[in-house]
């Protein structure tokens, strides 16, 4: 994966080779107007994957120069996804601390003649600008000359204007082919608390004018973004030269990742949010690092998912099924594998004495030995899975507990089912068994073959929990309907079963392998009498 080619890559090596750079330097810039998701993953692993491979360094830029939707919170939140994924950012920026920069700059393209103060409504403006068949016209605004310009320009920045009041506008081409061309406002009136600039200042800048200078004070070589801001090169290259930037940065676009059923953009997330159809931003069935994380992703699976699906010059969707079988592949020889029931049914051993118990040294692990041992519990009272018992086995193909059939239980003994006791409404509670000592586990007995072996756990060693599972967020396929209509609300189940006690004693976020279930993770609203589990994936996909 390291060595993996990519168009970026190559671009990079001839920057190198021709001298056109002595060092690579990158930069993530992420809006902080939301949590990080899954998408943003690929920008951040290929900006740092990138750079380190040419021995280069990666900042991490806040862009914040929309206060209306920027919020502290986020800051610190982008910050801690970055560092879970293993990447520690040369230097952290924000945008805003180039404002007085930013200011400067524009005084200059206002004394080339190359922006002026517009007074146009938005609507005005709109229609100016034309459409692809339509080329735009002048604003009326357009010829104000340059002494009046700058005064205009520094009432801006006073606060003379109420806001929607004017712009400042670049003077660029009106009848360029392309819209971004046409004229774009650079700077408007805001009167909004900026997270950190605080109310230093009233005008602010627009994406396409800020991005480029930041990108250029820091000296950025290769600024990467998504394939929507192709449009929007002309105009990066224009702001760089026309502001007289002594570095000059390279925009590279790539394709956004998408992964099949999963909503990923911000402005959705939040809304998912907002309408406490999710428990917050890590939600476990949230497609934000934050909400993987909390299922139990690991930044490993993570890496491996976005680096395999390569990078290029088109958006792709990926299948959620890449995204989980990574998480296989990286948990497969790394989690404690252990017993665990998730929908108990009590099955008690006739023929066992009353009071006895033996204690059964498990490795957590068949072939990975650092994972140690722990000791299991066989005894009279046991739980196995209710789906592990029917009461007449129905065909060849079943391997599990019926009335009058043998099994295994993994590490201890075979069982047979004799009788169940059922309840006033006729559910059945309790399966009476018999044992056979002959059969204990590593001795060897190989008279007879069980009907497959099923996971217990005993009464005196059961430790309860409360397991989480989960479903895509959006299961409606109707992409007419608003996406708030298309909410499964089924989307998260729980069950409540028991598991070894050696797991109490892990730590959050400890994964776990429950054999013949799935991959879980310790959920922080664990305790130490009650562990909550969330499934991460299970062994096969179900749905
Ligand atoms: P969204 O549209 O999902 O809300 P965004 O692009 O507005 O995300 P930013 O904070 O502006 O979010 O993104 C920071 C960087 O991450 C940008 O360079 C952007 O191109 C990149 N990025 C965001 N989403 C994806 C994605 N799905 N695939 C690849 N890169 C992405
Ligand atoms: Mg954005």
């Amino acid at each position: 994966m390291e060595n993996q080619s990519n168009f970026i890559k190559t671009i990079m090596e001839n920057d190198l080779e021709n001298k056109k750079h002595t060092k690579i330097i990158t930069r993530f810039p992420p809006e902080p107007n939301g949590f990080l998701h899954i998408g943003h993953a690929r920008a951040i692993i290929q900006n740092f994957e990138l750079a380190k491979h040419f021995g280069g360094t990666t900042n991490l830029r806040y862009d914040d120069t929309n206060p209306e939707k920027e919020e502290e919170k986020y800051v610190k939140a982008i910050k801690e996804d970055i560092k879970w994924l293993g990447y520690d950012p040369n230097h952290v920026f924000f945008a805003s601390d180039y404002f007085g920069e930013m200011y400067k700059r524009a005084v200059i393209l206002i004394k080339k003649g190359l922006a002026y103060v517009d007074f146009s409504t938005p609507e005005e403006i709109n229609k100016q600008r034309g459409s692809f068949e339509v080329k735009g016209t002048n604003s009326p605004y357009r010829d104000t000359e340059v002494s009046k310009n700058l005064e205009l320009f520094e009432d801006m920045k006073n606060g003379k204007f109420k806001e929607g009041e004017c712009v400042l506008r670049a003077k660029i081409d009106m009848e360029s082919p392309n819209m971004n061309m046409r004229d774009p406002i650079l700077y408007r009136i805001l009167f909004a608390y900026h997270h950190n600039t605080k109310d230093e200042w009233v005008i602010y800048p627009m994406y396409d004018f800020a991005h480029p200078i930041e990108d250029a004070i820091e000296g950025i070589t290769h600024s990467l973004c998504s394939l929507e801001f192709e449009d929007h090169r002309p105009l990066y290259d224009w702001v760089v030269r026309e502001t007289e930037m002594e570095n000059v940065p390279r925009q590279i676009e790539f394709g956004r990742l998408g992964i099949e059923d999963t909503v990923m953009s911000k402005r959705y997330l939040l809304r998912l949010v907002e309408s406490k159809l999710v428990r917050g931003w890590d939600d476990p069935r949230m497609p934000t690092l934050s909400g993987l994380r909390r299922r139990g992703y690991t930044p490993a699976a993570i890496k491996n998912f976005i680096l395999s699906t390569g990078l290029s010059k088109v958006n792709s969707t990926v299948s959620a099924d890449m995204l989980e079988s990574s998480l296989r592949d990286d948990l497969n020889d790394k989690a404690r594998r252990v017993m665990a029931v998730i929908d108990p049914i009590k099955v008690t051993i006739t023929n066992y004495p009353e009071g006895k118990y033996e204690m059964i040294d498990v490795p957590f692990h068949p072939n990975n030995e650092d994972l140690g041992s722990r000791s299991i519990v066989f005894s009279k009272e046991l739980y196995i899975d209710r789906e592990d018992f029917v009461l007449e086995k129905p065909n060849k193909h079943y391997k599990r507990l019926a009335l009058g059939i043998e099994v295994r239980l993994f590490n201890a003994y075979f069982i047979k089912a004799n009788e169940v006791i059922y309840d006033k409404d006729g559910n059945i509670v309790e399966i009476l068994a018999t044992y056979d000592e002959e059969t204990k586990s590593g001795s060897g007995f190989d008279a007879r073959k069980p009907n497959g072996t099923i996971q217990f756990v005993s009464s005196l060693n059961a430790h309860p929990v409360t397991y989480n599972f989960f479903e895509p967020l959006i299961m409606d396929e109707d992409k007419s309907k608003d996406l708030l209509d298309r909410f499964n609300h089924n989307s998260w189940q729980t069950k409540e079963g028991f598991i070894e006690k050696t797991v109490a004693y892990l730590k959050v976020n400890e994964k776990l392998q429950l054999i013949r279930h799935g991959f879980f993770n310790i959920d922080e609203d664990s305790d130490k009498d009650h562990l909550v589990l969330n499934e991460i994936v299970p062994l096969k996909k179900s749905y």
